[in-house]
């Protein structure tokens, strides 16, 4: 069966996370993978989420099956967190979510949901994207095509471009849009903007696909998904797939969940049983912990209240690094103007450098970085920017 299977090269991104771990310069920077970091370099477990955990393992008292659709708690507390408590939409019956492993499981669940209501369906991406998101559309056997989004050169989005391709579109598309902190750009949609797609969205009859990772991550939990909400009080149908790897920090527990806004309840309902049977013939049933442990924390006020705290100081902590960074690099006298990483959001930001550039400051100062000039904005720290700075000043000249 497997003798004519030949390896696959390695993740570039993983890759590059394995190059940094061998390197033995005391020095080295880690600005690759998209995990927050600590001034430390650490990525701890929120004490809020740490609290929710000890509450579980104190009251859990089986490991049984959860239901399929997953933790209740969970389910109600990230509809509210991301459609806004008091939203309309939440009582209106057209509003069905499933637990899923992370984000990634909720993407792929969503596109097989796509593949069974049009397998005709063409998914469009922002240019550029997460690498894996053309990799996840494809393996559930959607073609996929990118519409302009970011122009390196310039730093900044494509606007009238992206309305114009989106224009273009009609009931057989898909559109796939970020719903905060761009990755891998940092450039996030204007409220201009996401009034003019949800428009375009309504006249044309695509469907938008809405990836949330970083909620609250940007500027705050409401502000970062304005735009989305925007969206979702104009449109019949969307789709939204949601993470907490990042904002609760559950990375490992694979904790996410698909939510499908349907033009009635009947279709809603219809739309459910979709989801649960697409997730039955991959997986059976999503895993428990990770969302027993949300479900927890978002039914606690107290709790949430101690994340809601905690999450604004990772969110702070990334802005400042942003305005560290750009004066440390323009006080070496650097001729170009890096301050669009100030208005860019999230983790992430193009640096803008060429490939060759990404090369050296790797190769010359052990400073890892993925091969477009995308940073993780958390790996710098107080005590690493200077030496960041010196090193991009070096190469840029
Ligand atoms: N969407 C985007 C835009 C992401 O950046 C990521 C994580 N890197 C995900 C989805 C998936 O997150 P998860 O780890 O929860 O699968």
């Amino acid at each position: 069966m497997f003798k004519h299977m030949t390896a696959l090269p390695p993740d570039p991104l993983l890759g590059i996370a394995a190059a940094f771990k061998a390197d033995s310069n005391p020095k080295k920077v880690d600005l690759g993978v998209g995990v927050y970091k600590t001034e430390d370099g650490k990525t701890p477990i929120l004490t809020s989420v740490q609290k929710a955990l000890q509450i579980l393992s104190n009251t859990e008292d089986s490991k049984s099956y959860i239901q399929a659709r997953g933790n209740q708690a969970f389910l109600d507390g990230m509809e509210k967190l991301v459609l806004g408590a008091g939203n309309a939409l939440l009582d209106s019956g057209r509003v069905e979510s499933v637990q899923c492993p992370g984000g990634t499981g909720s993407l792929r669940i969503g596109f097989e949901l796509i593949k069974r209501g049009n397998p005709n369906a063409k998914v469009w991406v922002s240019g550029p994207t997460w690498a894996n998101h053309v990799a996840v559309i494809k393996a559930a056997g959607l073609e996929t095509a990118e519409y302009p989004y970011y122009d390196k050169a310039n730093n900044q989005l494509k606007a009238d471009e992206m309305l114009e391709a989106l224009a273009q579109l009609g009931p057989n598309d898909v559109v796939l849009l970020h719903g905060c902190c761009h990755n891998p750009t940092g450039e996030d949609l204007t409220p201009e903007l996401w009034t003019k797609i949800s428009d375009l969205a309504v006249e044309k009859g695509f469907l938008p696909f809405i990836d949330i990772a970083y909620q609250g991550f940007g500027v705050d939990l409401e502000t970062d998904v304005a735009g989305v909400r925007e969206l979702l009080s104009k449109v019949p149908e969307a789709l939204i797939a949601t993470s907490c790897s990042k904002n609760f920090g559950l990375y490992r527990e694979r904790t996410g969940l698909l939510t499908s806004i349907s033009e009635t309840s009947v279709l809603a309902g219809a739309a459910l049983s979709h989801m649960l049977n697409i997730a039955r013939e991959i997986y059976s049933m999503p895993p428990s912990y990770g969302g027993a442990t949300v479900g927890i924390l978002l039914a606690d006020e107290a709790l949430t209240a101690e994340w809601k705290a905690e999450l604004a100081g990772m969110c702070a902590r990334m802005i400042d690094l942003r305005a560290l960074l750009v004066n440390k690099i323009h006080e070496r006298g650097v001729e170009e103007d890096f301050s669009f990483i100030n208005r860019q959001k999230g983790m992430f930001t193009f640096l803008g450098i060429t490939p060759e550039q990404v090369k050296a400051i790797r190769d010359e100062y052990a400073i890892y970085m993925a091969g477009s000039s995308r940073i993780n904005i958390a790996g710098v720290s107080s005590s690493n920017v200077d030496y960041l700075a010196d090193a991009l000043a070096a190469i840029l000249k």
